[in-house]
């Protein structure tokens, strides 16, 4: 028996109810949305589909029904408009994250919370900070689909199975996210030594900016031609679900607070973390290049800020 309680139920928390709902990942789903037609709406149309899947209850709830959920996730929020930076949207998101801790009485849960509503490690922050949990149990959706965008680019250019490359994008999720060229590797094969072999005729270095503008940039492009994200969002969030819900140990690109590792207190952002039943179970310090570490601890600096002129 497991479940997860989602808050939100706009565009990004229904499709990872129905996401989660396909897999089979947990046996009850609460849909918790302040407005109320709509979140109905919502539950009529996943169960409407039980017949095609293995048991599930999906309901509309209210915060108290996420005091035993193993998962709550947060998706309730106002989203970017084309043009929009994920920054921009700090204090209207902040005052609701707030609020929504206090009703659903965190003390009184058993759960890990699972913050996506953006700015993500903003909001992963505020979270920690006003509801005064263990850091570990709270966890932002972070660059865990920022790397998955990476490693979709570097699949295509190099033509090879996503699966068969690591890849990971760590800072913000946002606009000064760094792209760890250093670590990639493809087949167990550092990228530098995979390109001398590689058949493919590709100007490695000039692809390489390509690939890490399209990473960075993904959402804009899809803002801008569809008004919002969320099939991505919704598999990646599935996946650290899945390694909470079935005590995986997977490493995972994480927002979480950091303590000195990689040379930074005080801070949530992405690094690779091992995600296991309690949360975040260890942070991995991979090294970086003297680029990276710069660009990494710029990425720190500029979520400092923003969440120093925060309202
Ligand atoms: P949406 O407008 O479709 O849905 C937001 C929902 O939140 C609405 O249904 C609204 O009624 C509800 N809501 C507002 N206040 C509430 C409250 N107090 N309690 C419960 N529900 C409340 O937006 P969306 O597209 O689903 O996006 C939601 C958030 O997720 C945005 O902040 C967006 O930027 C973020 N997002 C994050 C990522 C990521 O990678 N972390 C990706 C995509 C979207």
């Amino acid at each position: 028996m497991s479940k997860i309680a989602i808050i939100g139920a706009g565009d990004v928390g229904t499709t990872i109810a129905f996401t989660v709902q396909l897999r089979g990942l947990v046996t009850e789903i609460v849909l918790v949305d302040t407005n109320r037609e709509l979140v109905q709406g919502q539950v009529m149309d996943l169960t409407h589909g039980l017949f095609f899947v293995r048991p599930i209850h999906i309901y509309a709830g209210d915060y108290a029904d996420c005091t035993d959920a193993d998962v709550i996730v947060i998706t309730a929020g106002t989203r970017q408009k084309a043009g929009e930076s994920r920054l921009q949207l700090i204090n209207r998101n902040a005052q609701l994250c707030k609020l929504i801790v206090d009703k659903i009485e965190p003390h009184s849960t058993k759960g890990i919370f699972l913050i996506v509503t953006n700015p993500v490690d903003i909001m992963t922050r505020v979270v920690i900070e006003h509801s005064g949990l263990s850091k570990h149990r709270i966890i932002g959706s972070g660059t865990v689909l920022d790397s998955a965008r990476f490693r979709y680019f570097l699949s295509r250019n190099c033509q090879v199975d996503t699966r068969n490359i690591h890849a990971y994008v760590i800072g913000e999720h946002g606009d000064s996210e760094v792209v760890l060229w250093s670590q990639v590797h493809i087949g167990g094969t550092p990228l530098d030594i995979f390109c001398k072999q590689c058949a493919v005729a590709c100007n490695s270095m000039v692809n390489r900016e390509k690939i890490a503008e399209a990473v960075k940039h993904s959402a804009y492009h899809i803002i801008e031609a569809k008004g919002a994200t969320y099939y991505g969002i919704s598999l990646a969030v599935r996946r650290i679900l899945e390694a909470i819900i079935r005590d995986e140990h997977s490493v995972l690109t994480v927002s979480t607070w950091l303590s000195g590792q990689y040379g930074l207190s005080d801070i949530c952002l992405s690094v690779p973390c091992i995600i296991n039943r309690k949360g975040v179970a260890q942070i991995i310090e991979t090294p970086l290049n003297k680029g990276e570490e710069t660009s990494l601890a710029r990425s720190a600096e500029l979520l400092k800020n923003a969440h120093r002129e925060m309202l």
